[in-house]
């Protein structure tokens, strides 16, 4: 079974007073500990994808299933039971979070909201939550604008897995970051897949990236998937012409190498 099922799903906004599709008849899947990267230009409709996944903005048509259920159709008690399950890290952790909130204050927040561990019980989840992303525990005191963006996106991934999702939702998660320290947070996420099972939907407009990190690979342009198949294949031999677009841009040696 798959964790995430979108059906046709479609999205049209206005530019200038015309109706278009940022997201266009989208469809597919992602199983249990599977990444599917979106991948596309600027302006392809990859964020817009994400934000409907969460349900931070509802489509015009299509379905979307999420652990077998309609996710459309919840509200209320039920879907904010399920969107424990359904996380999210963006490209910038000091937009998310407040920025001089603690990293204790944001890691405490799921475990609270979520009612996941007691309030004698948190300071130590916490410090937990901090060593399984690679933070020393003494992180907890500092303020999220303290701290470096590589913790700081770490910080993000310990908020997404404190409620033990099925999914998280990646958005140039890793884009922001430089060359070593996106690295090591691949790897993190690929540990955290490993170890959990977690799924990732995974955005960036970097094939390097996603040939380090991802199973599949669906292409976006103006809304549509015009390509989709195994990372590796598909960035070894694009056949849209966004897809040849995208590998031609990509720096030589990520080309033939890996991350
Ligand atoms: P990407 O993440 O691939 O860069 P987006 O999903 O952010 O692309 O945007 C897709 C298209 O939809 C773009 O043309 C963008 O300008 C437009 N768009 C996104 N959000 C809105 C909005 N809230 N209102 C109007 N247009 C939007
Ligand atoms: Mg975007």
């Amino acid at each position: 079974m798959s964790v995430l099922t979108v059906s046709n799903l479609t999205k049209h906004y206005r530019r200038g007073g015309e109706r278009f599709a940022a997201v266009d008849d989208v469809s597919f899947e992602i199983a249990p500990a599977e990444t599917l990267a979106l991948a596309g230009p600027s302006g392809s409709g990859k964020s817009t994808i994400a934000r409907l996944v969460l349900r931070l903005i509802e489509p015009d048509t299509g379905r979307i299933e999420f652990e077998g259920e309609d996710f459309l159709a919840l509200s209320g008690a039920t879907l904010r039971a399920r969107r424990a399950k359904l996380q999210m890290v963006f490209q910038d952790p000091l937009a998310a979070f407040n920025p001089r909130a603690t990293v204790a204050r944001v890691l405490d927040d799921p475990l609270r909201i979520h009612d996941i561990a007691s309030r004698a019980e948190r300071p130590s989840r916490i410090a937990s939550l901090l060593e399984r992303v690679g933070l020393h525990a003494a992180l907890a005191m500092r303020a999220i604008h303290e701290i470096s963006g590589g913790q700081r996106q770490r910080v993000a991934i310990a908020r997404a897995i404190a409620t033990r999702p099925s999914l998280i939702v990646l958005d140039e998660a890793v884009s922001a970051l430089d060359v070593s320290v996106r690295g090591q947070i691949l790897d993190l996420l690929l540990d955290l897949q490993r170890q959990e099972r977690i799924s990732y939907l995974f955005i960036s407009h970097d094939l390097g990236v996603i040939r380090a990190i991802a199973h599949r690979v669906a292409i976006l342009d103006a809304g549509r998937i015009v390509e989709s198949g195994d990372a590796r294949a598909v960035i070894a031999d694009p056949q849209s012409a966004i897809g040849k677009a995208l590998v031609a841009a990509m720096p030589k040696l990520n080309r033939e190498t890996t991350l």
